[in-house]
């Protein structure tokens, strides 16, 4: 980056040394980066980044910078939440500008309450940059407003995954009319989430979506209802990750997609 962009109105201040940065990376396409992400980019000499933040944005990052990834170690064993956190700490107190670099936003369903928390526990310095969270990203390049004023007055993010086939989702508040429920790690229960939503009063002609590396060029939509997803989604073969979109805004997909099968330049 020319020096004459580094206005630090702009891009914040420069890295400094011994401080995190946990910086949210958005859904995929780089465009979606916020200024400030990019700056850290190209001043950090380590990045310890997740399984979600997409390739051409790690090659944003600063040439010499260490590349570390958190998201799983060798042999696929994801490294343990308090590893990270040791790993974080540890760059730190050797005086590196260290970016935490994560999928979306880092305060959504990424943990990294949790690891802030322990920088602050250990007295590092840091600074947290939010990004585009899926929700946001996916639903703009879908064309799925999650809000209208005709379909949906609010809407809710919720965590998926379920432990040992059961859920504690608040299903009751999940199946009210008038709102857009957005479903991250949705893909495994989904079967249980249709079935959940249904039995607790929600038709099952409701329109529900489900998208696939949502701002990547992969991004794929699939669009059905409650009552058909799951067979929709068995016969398109989607990979991980994917985002749900419930509610009766996603009717509006077909009118209003622009992205999908144009390769981002
Ligand atoms: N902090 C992230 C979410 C991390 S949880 C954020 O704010 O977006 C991981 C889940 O996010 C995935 O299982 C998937 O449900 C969703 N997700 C993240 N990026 C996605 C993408 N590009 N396309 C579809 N789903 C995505």
């Amino acid at each position: 980056m020319r020096d004459e962009a580094m206005n630090p109105a702009i891009y914040g201040q420069a890295a400094r040394a011994g401080t995190v940065y946990l910086v949210g990376a958005g859904p995929g396409d780089p465009a979606l980066l916020t200024l400030r992400a990019l700056r850290l980019l190209g001043e950090a000499d380590a990045i310890v980044h997740d399984h979600l933040v997409s390739d051409p944005i790690l090659e944003l990052g600063r040439a010499e910078a260490e590349r570390i990834y958190a998201g799983k170690e060798r042999g696929n064993h994801t490294l343990r939440q308090e590893e990270i956190n040791a790993l974080l700490v540890r760059l730190a107190r050797e005086g590196r500008r260290v970016l935490r670099l994560k999928g979306g936003d880092p305060f959504i369903f990424g943990r990294g309450g949790e690891e802030v928390e322990a920088l602050a526990d250990a007295g590092i310095a840091f600074e947290v940059v939010p990004g585009i969270t899926a929700a946001s990203g996916i639903a703009a390049y879908s064309g799925i407003p999650l809000t209208h004023r005709d379909y949906a007055h609010g809407c809710m993010l919720v965590a998926g995954h379920l432990k040992n086939g059961t859920t504690d989702l608040d299903w009751r508040a999940l199946a009210r009319p008038g709102q857009t429920v957005v479903v991250y790690m949705g893909l495994l229960g989904l079967p249980l989430l249709c079935d959940e939503l249904i039995a607790h009063g929600l038709p099952a002609d409701t329109p529900a979506a489900i998208v696939q590396h949502g701002t990547t060029p992969s991004h794929r939509t699939v669009v059905a209802t409650l009552g058909t997803l799951v067979e929709r989604v068995a016969q398109a073969k989607l990979t991980p990750p994917t985002l749900v979109i419930v509610g009766e805004v996603v009717k509006l997909q077909p009118k209003l997609a622009w992205f999908e099968g144009k390769t981002p330049i």
